[in-house]
C-alpha cells in the first residue's frame, strides 16, 4: 500500500501527539495505522522494540467500537492496561486472574460501549460466552499479538492460538491484524492460514538493530568471563543474563551478588511473589542485572537494558534474536554477548531429541539450532549472518560486531569444501552429513559398504581432518547455499556449488572453531 497522505493521517497523528506525546510515526507504523483504521487487515512483522503496540492501539481509538487485543502474556496485561489508563485510554483486560465480579464488570463496560481497548487471553476470548458477547458489541478490530504462537514451527507454540481461526469465520467484517517479532516462512504461512490473512498486505520491517553490538566467544570459565565483561563494559548498567537451567540461574545470581554486582534471579520455579518482585525491581530500578531462564522477558518493555548476556546457547536463531532484542530499545549503544561451548551444543541437541514433538518438527528445530551454530562459528560479519537468516540481504561489514572489529584467524578450506561437494554429488545428492562424513573420512560403515561408497574416488580423501571439521565444513556449505538440505537431511549440491568446484569461490573457516587433529592419532603414534 502507498504511503498515506497527510490529510488521511491527520487524525492519527493528532491522537499520537495528544495521548502519547509523540510527534511522528516510526517507519511503517503510519501505513499500518491507515490500512487498519480504513477497515483493512494486516500482517505485521516487526522486531521487538519496533513499536507494534501503537499499530493496533491507534486504529482502535480511531475506529468506532472496542479494539480486542489477543495476547498470551497474562502477567503483563495489568501493567499494559494501567499504563493506558494513565494516558486516559479506556482499557481493560479479560483473563483468568479476574474474579467473577471483575469479569462481569468488564463485560458490562464492553456492552455499553465504554471501552476503547480490551486485552484478552485467547482461552478467555474463545469461550462461547465471550464470543456471543462480542457479536453484540461494536468491535473496532482484532489484533493478535505474538501471532507466532499459532505455529508449532515457532519457538512458542500455544495450541489455544489455533482456535483463533473462528475470528475470520464469525467476524468477517472486523479488521484483523497479526503481529509478531519472529516468523520464518513456515510460521508466517501458519499465521496467514489460521487468521485467513492470505490477501492482506504484509508489513515487514527490517530486523536490523544497528545499536546492538554482537559478540560471541568460546566458553571456558563462563562466570568469570561474564564478570569481566560486565566490569569492563557495563558496570552499573541494567542487563539480562540468560542461563539454560534454574540451578545455574540461582548459582550465577548468587555469585554475581558476591562479586558486588546488583543481581537478582528469575525463573518459573520461583514463587509468583518473588517473580513479580524481581520484575518490578528490574523495571523500576537503575542498573539491576536479572539472571534468568527464557521465562523472563517476553513483553517486558524496559528501554534502557544495556546488555543481554547468554551463558548458554539458546535453542534457535529466533530465540537468540528475540532475547538479544531486549537490549537497547531506546536506540542507545548496547551489547549482545554470548559464550558457548561444545557441551552446550550437546545439551541443546539432547533437549531437542528428547522432546515429544513430532519428527518433522524436531527436524525443523535441529535446523534452527544449526543456523545458530553457523552464526556462532562464522568468520563473516555477524549482523550479515543474522539478517540473512531472517531473509534480509544485508551487506557487512557492520563495524559493530566482534568479527568486524577483531577479524578472527581463518583457514582457507576451499579444497575441503570441494571434497565435501564432490562426496555429495558422487553419492547421488541424497545423503546426510553423517554419511558424507563417513565417506570423506574413509569409514567403511555398513551403510557405506552396502551403497558401494567405499569404492568411490572420494572415499577417504578427507582422512587428514577429524569429524568435527567435516561437520563444520558441511554446515557452512549448507548455510552459504552451496548445499541444500532436502528430505531426511539429504544434502544436495546447488547451482551455486559449481563456482566452488571450479575455484571461482572460496570457503574460509575460523581457526578457533576447528579442533586439532584427531587426538587418538597423537596418543598412538
Ligand atoms: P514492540 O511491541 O514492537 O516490542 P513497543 O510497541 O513496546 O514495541 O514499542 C517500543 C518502544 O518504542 C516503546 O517504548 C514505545 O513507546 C516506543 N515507540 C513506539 N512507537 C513510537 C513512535 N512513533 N515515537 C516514539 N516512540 C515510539
Ligand atoms: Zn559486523
Amino acid at each position: 500500500p502507498a504511503t498515506p497522505d497527510a490529510a488521511t493521517l491527520a487524525p492519527a497523528l493528532d491522537l499520537l501527539k495528544r495521548i502519547w506525546g509523540y510527534d511522528a510515526f516510526r517507519g511503517v507504523q503510519a501505513q499500518i495505522v491507515s490500512t487498519v483504521a480504513g477497515g483493512g487487515n494486516a500482517m505485521v512483522l516487526m522486531p521487538t522494540g519496533g513499536g507494534k503496540s501503537l499499530c493496533y492501539q491507534v486504529p482502535s481509538l480511531l475506529r468506532p467500537g472496542v479494539g480486542i487485543i489477543v495476547s498470551p502474556l497474562i502477567a503483563l496485561m495489568k501493567d499494559q492496561v494501567d499504563t493506558l489508563r494513565g494516558l486516559g485510554v479506556r482499557a481493560a483486560y479479560l483473563n483468568s486472574t479476574l474474579s467473577l465480579d471483575g469479569v462481569r464488570e468488564v463485560e458490562a463496560a464492553l456492552l455499553s460501549g465504554e471501552l476503547d481497548l480490551l486485552y484478552a487471553a485467547p482461552e478467555r476470548l474463545l469461550l462461547p460466552r465471550t464470543l456471543d458477547l462480542l457479536e453484540r458489541a461494536p468491535v473496532a478490530l482484532f489484533a493478535v499479538d505474538e501471532a507466532h504462537c499459532v505455529s508449532q514451527w515457532g519457538h512458542d507454540f500455544r495450541p489455544e492460538y489455533q482456535g483463533l481461526s473462528v475470528l475470520p469465520e464469525r467476524f468477517p467484517d472486523v479488521p484483523r491484524m497479526a503481529l509478531t517479532a519472529t516468523a520464518d516462512d513456515r510460521t508466517r504461512a501458519d499465521i496467514l492460514r489460521v487468521l485467513d490473512l492470505g490477501a492482506a498486505p504484509q508489513f515487514i520491517s527490517s530486523f536490523d538493530r544497528p545499536n546492538i553490538g554482537y559478540r560471541v566467544g568460546q566458553k571456558d570459565s563462563p562466570k568469570t568471563q561474564l564478570l569481566d565483561f560486565i566490569r569492563a563494559e557495563h558496570a552499573g548498567d541494567a542487563g539480562i543474563v540468560y542461563c539454560l537451567s534454574r540451578k545455574s540461574v540461582e548459582e550465577t545470581a548468587k555469585w554475581l551478588q558476591a562479586q558486588g554486582v546488583d543481581a537478582v534471579a528469575y525463573h518459573a520455579g520461583l514463587p509468583p511473589r518473588e517473580r513479580t518482585h524481581a520484575q518490578d525491581r528490574f523495571l523500576n530500578e537503575e542498573g539491576l542485572v536479572v539472571v534468568a531462564t527464557v521465562a523472563f522477558g517476553m513483553g517486558i518493555d524496559k528501554p534502557n537494558v544495556r546488555f543481554v548476556a547468554h551463558l548458554d546457547l539458546p535453542k534457535s536463531m529466533e530465540g537468540y534474536y528475540q532475547e538479544t532484542g531486549r537490549a537497547g530499545r531506546d536506540g542507545l549503544p548496547s551489547t549482545a554477548w554470548m559464550v558457548y561451548g561444545l557441551s552446550d551444543v550437546v545439551n541443546v541437541r539432547r533437549m531437542l531429541a528428547s522432546s515429544d514433538a513430532p519428527e518433522d518438527v524436531k527436524r525443523v528445530e535441529a535446523g534452527k539450532l544449526d543456523a545458530l551454530l553457523t552464526y556462532c562459528e562464522t568468520a563473516a560479519c555477524r549482523r550479515e549472518v543474522l539478517l540473512a537468516y531472517f531473509g534480509e540481504g544485508y551487506q557487512g561489514p557492520c563495524g559493530n560486531c566482534d568479527t568486524c572489529l577483531n577479524p578472527p584467524r581463518v583457514r582457507d578450506m576451499t579444497r575441503e569444501a570441494q571434497m565435501a561437494l564432490s562426496a555429495a554429488i558422487r553419492t547421488g545428492n541424497r545423503f546426510g552429513a553423517a554419511h558424507l562424513t563417513d565417506v570423506l573420512l574413509g569409514r567403511a560403515t555398513e551403510k557405506v559398504v552396502s551403497m558401494n561408497h567405499h569404492t568411490l574416488p572420494t572415499f577417504g580423501v578427507g582422512a587428514a581432518h577429524d569429524e568435527k571439521t567435516w561437520r563444520g565444513v558441511l554446515r557452512q556449505l549448507v548455510s552459504l547455499g552451496f548445499l541444500a538440505a532436502g528430505e531426511h537431511h539429504g544434502l544436495s549440491a546447488t547451482g551455486k556449488a559449481r563456482t566452488l568446484l571450479k575455484g571461482e569461490a572460496t570457503l574460509t573457516l575460523r581457526e578457533d572453531t576447528l579442533m586439532p587433529r584427531a587426538r587418538r592419532a597423537e596418543k598412538h603414534p
